[in-house]
């Protein structure tokens, strides 16, 4: 049984699949104009973590998750390097794909591209249109008439924000533009790509994309619809609006929303300037996976703030788990029999209460301190537990020999003492015997 905090309900709830089954899931994908910051890839952990959680407690999963190729900010970053649209497109998004396999995050059913479903946009938007609840604005655009959809604001309880306004809370958490009729299909401006509609020349809006992705794939209605917080309003609020108005029915029975990645206590984003990416991450010599662990000690709701020093931390905590892991068993001391499954329930038990992953990552630790425990059980365990942490347990560190070890430790102390042409030497030495010695964030690291 999987417990999970749902939005609209503002509550933890059981989660009930429609088919019995078979678990719908949509995930907001990214504007591929840029690299994915790792707030981005935050959330991607976050919905690989429950996508793997479901698959552990049998479903079925059908995740749809959609690529953003057509938007502003992409026009905007062709503009500024000269290139089309497209082609910035199609160069994040092989990065986007190459981010998600280095976070050994499991790939989606599909990812729908927004150019390839333009058609499925405008049959949305017309029938919205037929409904009453859409109408062309004097600029040709496309507009959704909120005052028309009597549920409006359910999902971010808009109404209370509303009021709480008038009692001191600023006006830039609630951006009143925002909260008027939204733009389904955007008229044509020059120099933008464009595609024919029966309002003329232009392109569809970025809400009304994921309404009309998610339900050719998936159908009228989801299990589950995903993603960061920021995306509560107003982008989801728009897509139950645009959904709902055109179906009747209910769109997504689960909203889960996980929490910001921040940086010196700010949201890490591309507006702040105080993004890292995973190339940051890698130039620095840090595993991409120690990364995954660093969120994964924290709770998907709770914010996360990232400093180097937290993830060197996590990147350091891996290593040992491998190393622990690994190790060599000491002679057998005299055991306590213990039925080593209890383990599985409490992790089993931790991931389903609302994916409480720092609890799971606990765990972990409390296997590897039990002494009444064989290496093989603990093994065989860990193992299992990685089938939904992802964190590439199987690996084994590789093993140093004890004289490069020594030798790298050397060359750390000739460094230190800023010595670094006998450093440089020898540094060089271990790698003609084979070694390269890596200089990270966590100290050196030998391969
Ligand atoms: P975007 O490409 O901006 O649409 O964002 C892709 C995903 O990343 C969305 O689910 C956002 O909610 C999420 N996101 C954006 N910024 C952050 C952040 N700082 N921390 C966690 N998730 C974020
Ligand atoms: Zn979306």
């Amino acid at each position: 049984m999987i417990k999970i905090y749902n939005t609209l309900a503002g509550k933890k709830q059981v989660l009930k699949p429609i088919h019995n089954k078979e678990v719908k899931f949509y995930a907001c994908g990214p504007t591929v104009y840029d690299r994915a910051h790792l707030g981005n890839l935050r959330t991607y952990i976050f919905e690989d973590v429950l996508r793997r959680t479901l698959k552990r407690n049998g479903y079925k999963v059908r995740q749809i998750m959609n690529i953003t190729d057509i938007e502003d900010k992409i026009i905007k970053r062709a503009e500024e390097e000269n290139k089309k649209p497209k082609d910035i497109a199609e160069f994040y998004e092989k990065i986007f794909f190459e981010d998600l396999k280095k976070l050994n995050i499991e790939k989606a059913e599909y990812y729908p591209r927004a150019t390839d479903n333009i058609k499925a946009g405008i049959e949305l938007i017309k029938k919205l249109i037929k409904k009453g609840f859409a109408y062309q604005g004097k600029d040709k655009s496309v507009y959704f008439n909120i005052s028309k959809f009597k549920n409006y604001g359910k999902l971010s309880n808009l109404k209370k924000r509303t009021l709480k306004m008038g009692i001191g809370i600023t006006a830039d958490e609630y951006d009143k533009k925002e909260a008027a009729d939204f733009v389904l299909w955007k008229s044509a401006k020059k120099n933008e790509p464009l595609w024919q509609s029966p309002w003329g020349p232009g392109r569809p809006g970025w809400h009304i994309e994921c309404s009309a992705m998610s339900m050719k794939y998936l159908g009228e209605k989801l299990d589950i619809h995903a993603g960061g917080v920021d995306l509560i309003f107003p982008h989801h609020e728009n897509e139950i609006a645009q959904s709902e108005a055109a179906s009747n029915k209910k769109f997504a029975n689960y909203w889960i929303h996980g929490e910001h990645l921040l940086i010196n206590g700010r949201k890490m984003s591309k507006s702040l300037k105080n993004t890292y990416t995973l190339k940051d991450l890698e130039n620095k010599n840090v595993d991409p996976v120690a990364f995954r662990y660093l969120v994964l000690t924290g709770h998907y709701r709770s914010k996360m703030n990232f400093t180097w020093n937290s993830m060197a931390f996590a990147e350091n905590s891996l290593n040992n788990i491998r190393k622990k892991l690994y190790a060599e068993e000491k002679s057998p001391a005299k055991r306590k029999k213990q039925n080593y499954l209890k383990y599985e329930e409490k992790f089993l038990s931790a991931v389903n209460n609302d994916l409480n992953t720092p609890k799971a990552v606990s765990i972990i630790w409390e296997i590897l301190k039990n002494k009444n425990l064989e290496q093989k059980e603990k093994q065989l365990l860990i193992h299992k537990f990685d089938e939904i942490l992802g964190l590439k347990l199987k690996e084994k560190p590789v093993e140093i020999p004890r004289k490069i070890g020594k030798m790298a430790q050397q060359r750390e102390i000739l460094r230190r003492n800023k010595q670094f042409i006998k450093a440089d030497a020898l540094r060089k030495k271990i790698e003609k015997l084979g070694y390269i010695v890596e200089d990270t964030i966590s100290g050196p690291k030998i391969k």
